[in-house]
């Protein structure tokens, strides 16, 4: 089974899809990774998970992602005396370190790390960025701030601090316990929550040591910042919007996740646009055509993935929700002007010889008119390079290793296939051209473009390009 489209979606699971038969239904529909929120996720909850998962990778015999998406250090006010109260525009209010309960003109804030921070004129943003205050005042044991923004605020309501870097990591110690049982699981990638830096990534890959990749959340102000190095130590980046039009004004959102895109396209690691993409689909059947055009931006600049997250976790509609962005994702890359876009948008190739090797398969399958570029990879850092070049011809990615082709289901335009290692240079091209046409990539006739490294089975050693016809390759020899 092959899909008709290069952009890749993600499903997030929840209460109303962490089933088989939901499960099977959203990967028929179009979902190539699931991602479960940890957030919410129970271990049990984690493991029935995967277990269906492998399941339908084996009916399918299709490799599929799993993103197992960390909460992260998500910062919350105390409890309030009467559960809600009241602030008002001009109020000026205290959160003390000490812990009380709070009420009326005074707040307890369980977050030691915020008072080491904060400064005088930094802004706070309480209930998702609805209130919005200014710190007046700071020390180590209280902060004053003026309500600029007021409303009703309940108990343990997030709190975000768009202005200040806070001293802590992206893994909190409920993260780590989180970590280490997806990992054991077995999921494909972790998502780190309100990365600020660089080192973020770095500390997260000594726990992962390479059992899963590794996609960092840009969701502070503090990571744009950053933006470059985090992108060079993560193996990708989500454009995690929700988050990020909460810390920064929201009509910045659009502008950055063009910004990030770009960023991560450049450096060849797949980026994943998320939240709110179809939001009104959690209620209702057909999405609006405000959703539907913002679905098609992100294909149309070239975004590896496109995201549902309550839609597919808890809303009425999860298999609508997926086919309606399979149908989008499909008619954008129908669209006369797409290919213009995207070739607009082309990178430059770096001095390497995978990218010279990409770059001239791509310019080589475009001038032929090829049906396909196959290439050889086994860490994925090949069909990574094959994908950067964003090529008008399908891409497969031909892989011993279920690990990889799990990791590449999110990346644009690749359809992995596992496959043992080719004994020669004829065997390679017998069995590239087969699973070509086994796949629905060729026909007989037809010629493909293979990329491989040689001597095989060499990491990092892509240096040959062969073009082949499609014919009669026979049976597999065993
Ligand atoms: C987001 O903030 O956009 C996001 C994807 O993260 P979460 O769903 O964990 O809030």
């Amino acid at each position: 089974m092959r899909r008709n489209r290069r952009v890749k979606i993600v499903a997030t699971l929840g209460p109303v899809s962490t089933n088989e038969e939901m499960m099977r239904a959203l990967f028929t529909a179009g979902a190539d990774v699931f991602r479960i929120n940890m957030s919410h996720a129970t271990p049990e909850g984690l493991r029935e998970a995967h277990t269906i998962i492998r399941k339908l990778e084996v009916e399918f015999s299709r490799p599929i992602g799993i993103l197992a998406d960390l909460q992260g250090p998500k910062l919350r006010i105390g409890k309030l005396e009467s559960g809600a109260i009241k602030l008002t525009e001009g109020d000026v209010v205290s959160f003390v370190r000490r812990e009380a309960i709070g009420g009326l003109g005074r707040m307890h804030l369980p977050h030691p790390e915020i008072f080491e921070a904060v400064r005088q004129g930094h802004t706070l943003l309480l209930d998702d960025g609805k209130l919005k205050l200014r710190v007046v005042d700071a020390s180590d044991v209280r902060i004053d701030a003026e309500v600029v923004t007021g409303g009703m605020l309940a108990s343990r309501k997030g709190i975000s601090l768009p202005d200040t870097v806070l001293p802590f990591g992206a893994m909190t110690d409920k993260d780590r316990v989180d970590l280490e049982q997806a990992l054991q699981v077995g999921v494909d990638w972790i998502a780190l929550s309100f990365v600020q830096r660089a080192d973020d990534i770095a500390e997260a890959r000594k726990l992962v040591r390479g059992r899963a990749a590794i996609m960092a959340k840009i969701e502070k102000p503090a990571a744009l910042t950053q933006l470059k190095e985090i992108i060079q130590l993560a193996d990708g980046i989500m454009v995690a919007r929700g988050d990020l039009g909460v810390e920064m004004p929201v009509e910045k959102v659009p502008g950055l996740q063009k910004q990030i895109t770009r960023a991560a396209r450049n450096a060849g690691k797949p980026v994943v646009v998320a939240t709110q993409m179809l939001e009104s689909m959690i209620f209702a059947p057909v999405p609006t055509r405000a959703e539907v055009s913002d679905v098609a931006t992100a294909v149309f600049e070239g975004a590896d993935a496109v995201m549902l997250s309550a839609e597919s976790a808890v809303g009425k509609f999860p298999v609508e929700a997926v086919a309606t962005m399979d149908r989008v994702a499909m008619e954008v890359e129908r669209d006369p002007l797409y290919g213009a876009i995207i070739h607009a948008q082309r990178i430059q190739a770096e001095a390497t010889g995978a990218d010279a090797i990409s770059a001239a398969a791509r310019t080589v399958a475009e001038t032929l008119n090829l049906a396909a570029i196959i290439c050889y990879t086994a860490s994925g850092a090949t069909s990574l390079r094959a994908a950067r070049e964003r090529p008008s011809q399908p891409i497969l990615a031909l892989t011993p290793i279920p690990a990889t082709g799990r990791r590449l289901a999110v990346v644009w335009g690749l359809h992995c296939v596992l496959t043992g290692d080719p004994k020669d240079l004829d065997d390679m091209v017998a069995k590239a051209c087969r699973i070509a046409q086994q796949e629905g990539f060729a026909t007989p006739g037809q010629r493909v473009i293979i990329s491989a490294g040689v001597p095989l089975g060499t990491p990092g050693a892509t240096n040959m390009l062969r073009i082949a016809f499609v014919g009669d390759e026979g049976p597999e020899e065993l």
